[in-house]
């Protein structure tokens, strides 16, 4: 394990201690055990699963964060399989849909042929974004960490990057889903695709909304009191940096980036589905909870 001292987004070193807890107590280690299925060693255990609130920008992180043997043994090791089988049985067409409706989105936000988009996939998993950017005919990248996410990105068309090489001011759109939640270093990250975002472009960043979990925590004063639903968001060793709308909207905008609000007519425009009833409302209601209320973890960026 390391020691995070300073505010992995903003850098101050003024922070609060939102809870501690050994590894060994008994609320992380049923969470442990539960969440890795027994897979879990006692790798951590003589660590401490410290939460804590930078005072300036008000991101909640884990300070103690795993070092990158631990992260490959947690991501290799304990957590149960996710194969690219099982992961494709999850997705339903629902799911798809709502790729297409993004994709879609960012399609007519720029307003030319989809040809012409550039885009760039940070953190691709088993590449269903990707997949869904390249039938709609825009020129995809990717990064990756993992091998066998890199091979089968590879395999279906994805052209396969190092966030090192990335090329100045090249991309109109960079997709992250579910990535700087977990990152131990989120800002020397978001500086790097900031650079490699066109001077028009746009930055989506979707992270789990820890503002409910943390509320709870400091209310119950207990990890283990928690709902699996609300511990997820600040599970330990994985997302190990805690966002609400207010600390992610911050983290843009310390990198020089604003946040912009989606055009509702284009968001309308590409949703779909909505002739069946119990799409037309979810349809309806997305544009509303996901961008206007409450504020929520998913948020397009653009060079401020
Ligand atoms: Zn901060």
């Amino acid at each position: 394990m390391k020691s995070r001292n300073q505010c992995p987004g903003c850098l101050s070193d003024s922070l609060s201690v939102v809870y501690e807890e050994s590894y060994g107590g008994p609320g992380i280690r049923s969470y442990m055990a539960r969440h890795y299925e027994g897979n879990a060693s006692s790798a951590a255990d003589a660590c401490s699963y410290e939460l804590v609130r930078c005072n300036s920008c008000t991101l909640a992180f884990q300070k103690q964060v795993p070092d990158d043997r631990l992260l490959d043994e947690i991501y290799n090791g304990w957590v149960p399989g996710t194969e690219l089988d099982r992961t494709h049985r999850n997705y339903s067409l629902d799911d798809y849909r709502y790729l297409a409706e993004q994709v879609q989105y960012v399609i007519q936000y720029f307003g030319v042929p989809p040809g012409e988009l550039s885009v760039l996939d940070f953190g691709f998993g088993w590449a269903h974004w990707s997949r869904m950017a390249m039938a709609y005919g825009c020129d995809v990248y990717g990064v990756e960490l993992s091998e066998e996410r890199i091979r089968h990105g590879r395999s279906v068309g994805i052209k396969v990057v190092e966030l090192a090489d990335l090329p100045a001011k090249k991309f109109h759109f960079i997709h992250t889903e579910q990535v700087f939640e977990h990152l131990t270093e989120p800002r020397a990250v978001l500086e790097r695709l900031a650079q490699a975002l066109a001077a028009d472009g746009l930055i989506k960043i979707s992270v789990p909304n820890a503002g409910p979990s943390l509320k709870k925590l400091a209310r119950h004063g207990d990890f283990g009191a928690l709902s699996p639903a609300h511990q997820m968001p600040i599970a330990p060793l994985e997302h190990v940096n805690a966002f609400n709308h207010d600390s992610l909207v911050a983290f843009g905008k310390t990198l020089g980036l604003k946040p912009v609000r989606p055009n509702f007519f284009k968001l309308y425009n590409s949703a779909s589905g909505m002739l069946a009833a119990k799409n037309l409302a979810r349809v309806l209601a997305r544009p509303f909870y996901r961008h206007i209320f409450p504020r929520s973890t998913f948020v397009y960026f653009a060079h401020a």
